[in-house]
């Protein structure tokens, strides 16, 4: 198996960016205040729909979008015309797959999709249903595709 590049996790990553909201929904001597705000039901229910979560999320106050929505992998295609061979496909592949060319046959795939996320060329996609991971593409996929 290829060594695993760790040269991109060496990285100093950024600080969690706060703001006026965040510093006063978060200051310790008014969370009793808030916590009690939290613990109603209406709340609670306000919480766990998704808008409620992106009201949340835009605000600062959450750190991610939550979704319900599983992620259903169909298959995963390999384009070889956006392909530049780079490797880092097999690099990243948990099961040291022989990838890329061999992305189409499934056998001994944990369907992780770490290929998916690393390639510089959108050379793999993915059919199905991208459920919660649609959110989360759309907020990582391009720092990851950075990072590796
Ligand atoms: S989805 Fe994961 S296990 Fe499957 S080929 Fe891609 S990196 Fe390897
Ligand atoms: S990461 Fe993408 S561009 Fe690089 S070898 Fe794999 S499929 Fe090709």
């Amino acid at each position: 198996m290829d060594a695993f590049p760790m040269d991109g996790l060496a990285r100093t990553f950024q600080q969690v960016e706060s703001n006026l909201l965040v510093r006063i929904v978060f200051n310790h001597r008014l969370q009793r205040y808030f916590q009690a705000i939290r613990a109603t039901r209406f709340f609670d229910y306000l919480c766990s729909t998704h808008m409620g979560g992106k009201i949340l999320y835009k605000s600062g106050i959450r750190q991610d979008i939550f979704s319900h929505d599983d992620l259903l992998i169909e298959n995963l295609t390999h384009n070889p015309q956006l392909c530049r061979q780079c490797g880092k496909c097999k690099a990243y592949c948990p099961m040291d797959r022989p990838l890329p060319e061999g992305i189409a046959d499934q056998e001994g795939c944990l369907q992780c999709l770490y290929c998916y996320l690393v390639c510089p060329e959108q050379a793999i996609s993915l059919q199905g249903q991208f459920g919660f991971f649609n959110e989360q593409i759309h907020q990582y996929g391009a720092h990851i595709k950075k990072i590796v």
